[in-house]
């Protein structure tokens, strides 16, 4: 596009007083940016902004300028988003956010380590064996831990080590969806074992379960429904029930909590349902309990040690840098999961306003508004937080997330809400900063930023 502007035409051409690529490239901030995100990027957000001013979107000299506004904050994909959906643990958008203290454990991680090493003998050491022993020293009932990929897999080496071949029986209840179409029963299906279904989806009884019990059976599966509720006339049966019908008792918790939450009286926790007598409890690590994604198998030694060897764990075993996240945040459990859930509303209300005060003196039209947070598929399903959101145009929301720091919020009635209960203090300033890089493109961009 360039030679045209050197071929000297004699029609008067519009695009003559564009700047050309080579200059615009010269400038000092978009250099500097080239350095930082690499060339392409750059080159890109330049032909961007050329394409607006050739569609007299923005004038010929604003083209830098554009295409500064227009560059990502980092070159790193998945892109970093500020999460103002009100919705605690959102998978779509990388669920629970790593406390300090594990980033800084991920990037200490991020080397040469001692991950299966012992220094003081020079010899191979049992892989993760602190973050395992960190784990058992949260969870007084467990025997023996041992950490997987995610909660699907923590499920699936149970379902392959303890039930292949065998009868996995599991109330009709509990047979979840966990989201973007994958379903439990065919994950447990996978593996080679059969489900052996009793009850009807609203009631199961003792009975049911017992009479199901044979010589093919491999385990009881009891599976906490993390992102639905049956309510009505229901009925389910109790771990310490299902414990004294025989087989060994699986439970999955999902949530990852590993003590009672005394906000969510409901939520099910590992040390609880193993003093309530299930052998074997897997969890999700990156939904309650605020750390990386991970599958936790915790219970009795004589169960989870056949299952760390199974050849198939060898498939699921996790990465040194989730390790280092998961032990990190078992020792700082205060984690930006735990302040979403316990900040008060009151404190909420105090950054809403300070936020809107600043907007509204530049001339933005918001709000403060009553909103409501959940915790999300993570678990606590039905239980409604008390929040606090600003509320914008709906224009906004677009643009929020085309931002070089996007913010994620929720449209409701038309407006644009962004709840500030999954929201860490420390991201306000970068909220103000991209309500207001939004609003000015709601200026001078009208036509791209609407699509
Ligand atoms: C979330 C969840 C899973 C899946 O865990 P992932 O970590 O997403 O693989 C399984 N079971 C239950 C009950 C869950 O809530």
């Amino acid at each position: 596009m360039d030679r045209e502007h050197t071929n000297g035409t004699a029609r008067p051409d519009p695009r003559r007083r564009l700047p050309r690529t080579d200059a615009v490239l010269a400038d000092p901030r978009l250099t500097a940016a080239a350095e930082r995100l690499g060339r392409r990027l750059v080159k890109d957000a330049v032909t961007r902004a050329q394409g607006w001013a050739r569609r007299n979107e923005i004038a010929p000299n604003d083209v830098v300028d554009a295409a500064v506004r227009s560059l990502p904050a980092t070159a790193a994909t998945p892109r970093r988003v500020i999460n103002a959906t009100g919705v605690l643990l959102h998978t779509n958008l990388g669920r629970a956010a790593l406390s300090r203290a594990a980033r800084q454990a991920v990037i200490a991680a991020s080397g040469n380590t001692d991950i299966e090493f012992d220094l003081a003998t020079g010899r191979r050491a049992p892989r993760g064996r602190s973050t395992v022993a960190t784990l058992l020293s949260h969870v007084p009932a467990a025997q023996a831990a041992h950490v997987v990929n995610n909660g699907a897999a923590a499920l699936a080496l149970a379902a392959t080590a303890l039930a292949q071949d065998r009868e996995i029986i599991v109330s009709r209840g509990e047979l979840v969806e966990i989201g973007d179409g994958f379903r439990l029963p065919d994950l447990l299906v996978s593996t080679g074992a059969r489900l052996r279904e009793v009850g009807t989806t609203n009631r199961t009884t003792l009975a049911d379960y017992a009479a199901a019990v044979g010589d093919r059976t491999g385990f009881i599966l009891k599976i906490h429904p993390s992102n639905f509720r049956i309510t009505g006339f229901t009925e389910d049966v109790g771990l310490p029930e299902l414990a004294t019908v025989g087989p060994l008792v699986v439970a999955d918790i999902g949530s990852g909590l590993l003590h009672r939450e005394p906000l969510l009286p409901d939520e099910p926790d590992a040390d609880t349902w193993l003093r309530a007598g299930a052998a074997l409890v897997t969890a999700s690590g990156d939904k309650l309990l605020g750390g990386p994604q991970c599958g936790l198998l915790l219970g009795r030694a004589d169960v989870v040690r056949p299952l760390a060897h199974h050849p198939l764990a060898r498939a699921l075993r996790v990465d040194k840098l989730t390790l280092a996240a998961l032990e990190a945040t078992l020792n700082n459990p205060d984690t930006p999961t735990r302040s979403a859930l316990h900040t008060a509303t009151r404190a909420l209300r105090e950054r809403a306003e300070r936020l809107a005060a600043s907007l509204v003196a530049d001339g933005i039209p918001v709000r403060v508004v009553d909103s409501l947070a959940v915790v999300g598929g993570g678990g606590a399903p039905g239980v409604t937080l008390a929040s606090v959101a600003l509320s914008l145009p709906e224009t906004f929301a677009a643009r929020l997330r085309q931002g070089p720091t996007p913010v994620v919020g929720r449209v409701v009635e038309g407006r644009c809400l962004l709840d500030l209960r999954a929201v860490a203090p420390e991201s306000d300033a970068g909220i103000a900063a991209a309500v207001r890089a939004a609003a000015a493109r709601n200026a001078s961009e009208p036509d791209r930023a609407c699509t």
